[in-house]
């Protein structure tokens, strides 16, 4: 395999990327401004480097805390769930939402072996422990996993309760329908995203 082959197979690692883009990719590369490759470069090998994961919400930062957690003007009584982080920027885009987020890190799905334990579910328990919070709103994709993960959060929120005779009264909504069924929250449009904000239901 010479360069150009290993970096387009690297290339088709990358998601939504076939062999055969990857190879215009390394061609448009090859044939462009050297500069402009090796900042590529530069960028992708100090990635890892300056960001990392923030310790109190799980969102992808330059800071720990993240911006978000660290801006005294959010509401800290409200704490939105997500899927991955890279959900987080797309609900900022959208305005509507002025409070907390956390990042399970994945969805629970036990036909490929992920289970509660894999994800941040322990670290979002001890964040509502703190009493601070009044709503958990679940902005999970209306998939059977996101359900799952929904149906879930909601019963070890109503356990909790039980046992603690609930100092804090958590209430849990998830977004209103509107998102696509099955389909990816990166993908829906702004004033989509803020109707399912406003719409949010209880479960
Ligand atoms: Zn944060």
């Amino acid at each position: 395999m010479n360069a150009l082959d290993r970096l387009t197979a690297l290339f088709s690692r990358l998601p939504g990327i076939g062999k055969k883009t990857a190879g215009r990719l390394v061609y448009h590369i090859l044939e462009g401004d050297p500069v402009y490759a090796r900042t590529l470069a530069d960028e992708l090998s100090g990635l890892h480097g300056a960001i990392r994961r923030c310790s109190a919400c799980g969102s992808f930062t330059e800071t720990d805390p993240c911006p978000v957690c660290a801006d005294p003007g959010r509401d800290r009584s409200i704490i939105c769930v997500v899927e991955r982080a890279q959900d987080v920027p797309v609900i900022e885009e959208s305005r509507e939402f002025r409070g907390l987020f956390h990042v399970l890190g994945g969805l629970i799905a036990p036909l490929e072996g992920i289970g509660p334990g894999n994800l941040a579910i322990g670290r979002l328990l001890e964040r509502l422990r703190g009493g601070e919070v009044r709503e958990l709103i679940l902005a999970l994709n209306p998939t059977v996993e996101g359900d799952t993960t929904a149906l879930y959060l909601q019963k070890l929120v109503e356990d909790m309760k039980d046992a603690e005779r609930g100092p804090a009264q958590v209430e849990v909504t998830r977004l209103a329908s509107g998102l696509p069924v099955g389909g990816d929250l990166e993908y829906a449009d702004r004033l989509t995203l803020s109707r399912s904000f406003r719409g949010r239901v209880k479960v």
